[in-house]
This record gives C-alpha cells, sequence and structure tokens, in this order.
C-alpha cells in the first residue's frame, strides 16, 4: 500500500497542514490500496493564495502560449495512458478497456481541444462602437467527482488555464490518485507554479473551504444536486460566479418508426457502462405501448449480456444506496425482467445489472437518479405522452431520440428540456456545450461554450 504524502501547491509536492489520510479501496476487493492527505481548510487557503499570486501572471500570457502548454499537458496525459487507466481502473473500479477508451481517452481529446481553442479562440470581439475584451475570471475553485473522474478534473482545468484562470482542485475522495497523476503532468508540461493547484480532501472540509473561500471568483462544482445546492447558495451570498453540474434521469424515447433492436441495444449499452455511473446515463426508455413488450424482451437480453462484463460500483454507501432503489422499485410495483438487489459476489461493491419493466412515470425508480446499472422502461400512448413523460422529472442533462429519420427525431427532441439530445445514436461530441436544463445544473462545460464560462467581458467604447 501506497502512502503519498503531500499536496501540489504553488509548482511543488508539499507536506499537508495536518496528519489526517483518506484511505483509497479498490472497489473490486474492499481492498485499501493507498492513502492520500486529507487537507483542512488551512491547506486550502495556501493553495488559493498561490492561485492569486500566479493569476497576473498567467492571465498576461499570451494564448498562443497557454495553448502550447495545454498541448504540452495532453502529451504528457498520452504519453501515461497505461498508468492513468490502471489508476482509475484501481480506484474506480472500471474495467480496463474501458478506463483506457472512456476514462483516459475523452480527457485526452478534451485536453487537445481547450490546446486547438485557445490559439485560434478570439479574446476581442467588435460590438458596433464597442471593442470587447474577454478576459478571465480569476482563481477558479474546482470540485469534481469519482464517477468520470479524469475527465471531470480536465473538463474544468483545460477551459480554466486557456482562458488565463488559475485554478484550485479539490478531487473526489474515492479518486485523488488519478488527480495526483494529473497534477504530476500539469508540472512536466511546464505550466507555471501556482497556475494549478491540488488539494485532496473530504467534501465537507475541504471542498467547503474551498467554496467558501473569499480568494475565490468561480466555483465550479460537478456531483450531486443536494451539494449543488449548497454551493450555489453559498456563491450567491458571496457574489461569485458558479457553474454546476449535476444529476439527470434521462430518457431514451424510441418512437414508433424507429429501428427498435438498435434502439434499446444501444440504449442498455449506455446505462450499463460504467456500471450505470454516469449522470449523462438514459435510464429511462420510453417506448410505445404497441412495441413495449418486444422492447422489454431485447432490454433484458441485452442487459443479461452485461453480467460478468460489468464493473462494481465505486464504494459501498454506492452499492447499499442502489440496491435500496432496486428494491423500492420491486415496493412500488415495478417488475424486475432481468437482475435484482442481491449481491452478485461475495467480494467488492457490485449489483447486478437490472432492468424494471412496467415502470410509471411517478415512480421512485422513473424519478431519482439511482447512479447504478438499471434502467426503468416506461410505456407511452401517443407523442404528446411521451413528451410529457420524458420532460416529467426535475432533471434535464441529457438523451436520446429514435425514428425512422433525423427529421422526426429533430421534431420531437425540440421539445425536450434537456441539455443534449442523441439523435439516432449519435456520436459522443467533445466539442458540443454539455450541461443542464432545470436542477441538472447552470452554465456548460466542454467546447467553445466550456471557454467562455471562464471569461468575464470588458467593453471599451470608441
Ligand atoms: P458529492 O456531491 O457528495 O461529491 C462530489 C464532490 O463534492 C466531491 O469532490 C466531494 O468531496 C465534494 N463535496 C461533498 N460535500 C461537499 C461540501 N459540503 N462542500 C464542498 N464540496 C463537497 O457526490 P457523491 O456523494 O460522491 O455522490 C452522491 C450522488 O451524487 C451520486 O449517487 C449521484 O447521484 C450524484 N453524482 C453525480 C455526478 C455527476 O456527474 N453529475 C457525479 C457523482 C455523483
Amino acid at each position: 500500500m501506497k502512502q503519498h504524502d503531500g499536496m501540489y501547491i504553488d509548482g511543488r509536492w508539499r507536506p499537508a497542514a495536518g496528519s489526517g489520510t483518506i484511505e483509497v479501496v479498490d472497489p473490486a476487493d474492499g481492498r485499501v490500496i493507498a492513502t492520500v492527505p486529507a487537507g483542512t481548510a488551512e491547506d486550502v487557503d495556501a493553495a488559493v493564495r498561490a492561485a492569486r499570486a500566479a493569476l497576473p501572471g498567467w492571465a498576461a500570457t499570451p494564448p498562443q502560449e497557454r495553448a502550447d502548454r495545454l498541448a504540452a499537458l495532453r502529451d504528457q496525459l498520452v504519453a501515461r495512458i497505461d498508468e492513468i487507466a490502471e489508476t482509475i481502473t484501481a480506484e474506480l473500479g472500471a474495467p480496463l478497456a474501458f478506463s483506457r477508451t472512456v476514462q483516459a481517452g475523452v480527457p485526452i481529446a478534451v485536453c487537445g481541444s481547450y490546446a486547438d481553442l485557445a490559439r485560434t479562440y478570439s479574446f476581442e470581439e467588435t460590438i458596433g462602437t464597442s471593442t470587447v475584451l474577454l478576459e478571465p475570471v480569476g482563481v477558479v475553485g474546482a470540485i469534481t467527482p469519482w464517477n468520470y473522474p479524469l475527465h471531470q478534473i480536465v473538463a474544468k482545468v483545460a477551459p480554466a488555464l486557456a482562458a488565463g484562470c488559475t485554478v484550485v482542485l479539490k478531487p473526489a475522495e474515492d479518486t485523488p490518485l488519478v488527480a495526483r497523476l494529473f497534477a504530476e503532468c500539469v508540472a512536466a508540461a511546464g505550466v507555471p507554479a501556482g497556475v494549478f493547484n491540488l488539494v485532496t480532501g473530504l467534501g465537507p472540509v475541504a471542498g467547503r473551504a474551498l467554496a467558501e473561500h473569499d480568494g475565490v471568483d468561480l466555483v465550479s462544482f460537478t456531483g450531486s444536486t443536494a451539494v449543488g445546492r449548497q454551493i450555489g447558495a453559498t456563491a450567491g451570498a458571496a457574489v461569485k460566479r458558479v457553474a454546476l453540474e449535476l444529476g439527470g434521469k434521462s430518457a431514451n424515447v424510441i418512437l414508433p418508426s424507429a429501428d427498435l433492436a438498435k434502439a434499446v441495444s444501444v440504449g442498455v449499452a449506455n446505462v450499463m457502462a460504467n456500471s450505470g455511473q454516469t449522470c449523462s446515463a438514459w435510464t429511462r426508455m420510453l417506448v410505445h405501448t404497441d412495441r413495449y413488450d418486444e422492447a422489454v424482451e431485447l432490454a433484458a437480453a441485452a442487459a443479461a449480456k452485461y453480467g460478468e462484463r460489468i464493473g462494481p460500483l465505486v464504494n459501498a454507501r454506492q452499492q447499499e444506496r442502489v440496491r435500496g432503489y432496486i428494491e423500492k422499485g420491486v415496493a412500488e410495483g415495478a417488475r424486475i425482467v432481468v437482475g435484482g438487489s442481491e449481491s452478485p459476489r461475495e467480494q467488492g461493491y457490485f449489483v447486478q445489472p437490472t432492468v424494471f419493466a412496467e415502470v410509471t412515470a411517478e415512480m421512485t425508480v422513473a424519478q431519482e437518479e439511482i447512479f447504478g446499472p438499471v434502467l426503468s422502461i416506461i410505456r407511452y400512448e401517443d407523442e404528446e405522452d411521451a413528451l410529457r413523460i420524458a420532460n416529467g422529472t426535475v432533471y434535464g442533462l441529457a438523451g436520446a431520440v429514435w425514428a425512422g429519420d433525423d427529421a422526426e427525431a429533430v421534431a420531437f427532441a425540440r421539445g425536450l428540456q434537456t441539455g443534449q439530445v442523441d439523435i439516432n445514436g449519435g456520436r459522443f461530441n467533445p466539442l458540443a456545450p454539455f450541461g443542464g436544463y432545470k436542477q441538472s445544473g447552470v452554465g456548460r462545460e466542454l467546447g467553445p461554450h466550456g471557454l467562455t464560462e471562464y471569461l468575464q467581458t470588458k467593453s471599451l467604447q470608441f
């Protein structure tokens, strides 16, 4: 077991102020694989001071040079992709192939996209008689979750650095090891001291201290709606910028003209990926009543195939939470067609891939984010009914529409209250804005829209 001491502050690894530690557990077997320091308000303060001190220099660094550092960071991530994938598999439990292609591959693409954007983006525009300067917001406090641990770090740090902001990162306590690797890559990429700082620690201690710190100009948070609400309130009271990426309960709407077999198999794969721990997962499948039974059969067969392939959930608490939701689904009258709440293995935090049929729109399993490999299949009578059900939760993060042709799917998608919709199985685009309608959040990440979150405007009138 590796005992890490030190946090990355002001360009060097320095000991934590306190003596507390956090155990990092391999969710596949419950073994402690490492410890990291549990940062305190004192560590956060040191990191924010370093970020403030570095801000004028980095903000004044030409975008081309910032682009070069981001390109070097991308190259570092590429060079260490195996280590990154193995680390994420060890601390999160994701299967190694998924860790490599998605958990490591996507943030590499995103980091590269911000190297390109920093180089090509116009940080100045003309509006009538005004010249508008797009300037960095300042010091960013980034608080990230464990489910796509490197992606969520890069989706905040890369645009912040591209914009000329400096950053203090507080990663999730379950997955601090990949955050440490990331800090090593930042250092090796030649990013100046203080521009990026890492404080590991517990959410209610280090996370809270970061969100409340006067020296932070923008808090960017990804995680649960409960914590996001608190962070939003704190930021509002301090009149500072805030970006929130929260939960989801996205709908996969299969219209009657769709290729049902394809829509169901892609839909099941979408839910089971990362053991269901994806905020944008299409956890509600909406099927027309005439094709409902056929869809349930197809989904059951597709989900059953994930039994051996699926990784564990991140920790015992998430496992208990998901099993609790499965029991609640049964208690409220939904029918399990595959899976169930019993643990499939003696060791590790595994949950069976589970499909519920006869789910109605108001049931808990159709309303709340479960964050596990659980799909709810809901019946609709006509398109109006489908739209009402699809929009009938507090969330609006993602979704899918399947139809005989794209135009029909797009017409339906226009009515959806959600931030992203995949049309007939459209592919992930790392440049497309990602973020929520309604209680799924405030703000957008990725691509040029993600960059503007870290910019503020100054208008010069002539
Ligand atoms: P969480 O919101 O508690 O944790 C996310 C991050 O916030 C972590 O870094 C954590 O340390 C930090 N944090 C926790 N309390 C804080 C506080 N008071 N002040 C500042 N920072 C704080 O999420 P979780 O407990 O890890 O997961 C719980 C649920 O959240 C999941 O079941 C899921 O529904 C949801 N979730 C959503 C996403 C997403 O991508 N939208 C990601 C992870 C979890």
